[in-house]
C-alpha cells in the first residue's frame, strides 16, 4: 500500500467517528510526518458551536503531541458531490508544520479527488519564517 493510500484508509476510518451531530458534516483528516509517520483527526462539533474543533485541527494536535512537528502531506476525507478541502483557519494551522509545496489531498471516501500544494490553498501566506 502507497503513503497516499494509507492515509486515505487512516482519514477513512477516523471519519466514522467524527462527532458531527449538528452539521452532519464528518471529516476525516491523516497527516503524514516527515519521519514517516499518520497521524489522524476527525471533527468534534460542540452544542457551543465555536468550540468545535476541525478534523484537521485535531491530526495536528495528534501529531504534535507526539512530538512530531513537520508535516509531509495532508489527506482529508468527507462526504457530498461538492469538493471539500481545508478551512481557512486549517489552511494557516498547517502552515505553522509544512513547506508551501506540501502536497494536500482532498478526498471522498472512494479515494482522492483533486490535490493541491499548501501554497495553491493559503498564497501570500504569513508563517513561522516571517518571525525569525
Ligand atoms: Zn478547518
Amino acid at each position: 500500500m502507497d503513503r497516499i493510500a494509507e492515509l486515505h484508509a487512516a482519514a477513512v476510518a477516523v471519519q466514522q467517528n467524527a462527532h458531527a451531530p449538528y452539521s452532519h458534516y464528518k471529516v476525516g483528516a491523516a497527516i503524514l510526518t516527515s519521519t514517516g509517520k499518520i497521524f489522524a483527526g476527525c471533527n468534534v462539533e460542540n452544542a457551543a458551536y465555536p468550540q468545535g474543533a476541525c478534523a484537521e485541527a485535531n491530526a495536528i494536535g495528534a501529531m504534535v503531541s507526539a512530538g512530531e512537528l513537520k508535516i509531509a502531506a495532508v489527506l482529508t476525507v468527507c462526504d457530498g458531490d461538492v469538493l471539500g478541502t481545508c478551512c481557512g483557519g486549517c489552511r494557516q494551522r498547517i502552515r505553522e508544520f509544512a513547506e508551501l509545496d506540501v502536497p494536500i489531498y482532498a478526498s471522498d471516501r472512494n479515494g482522492v479527488r483533486a490535490t493541491f500544494t499548501l501554497e495553491e490553498l493559503l498564497p501570500y501566506s504569513f508563517g513561522p519564517d516571517h518571525l525569525h
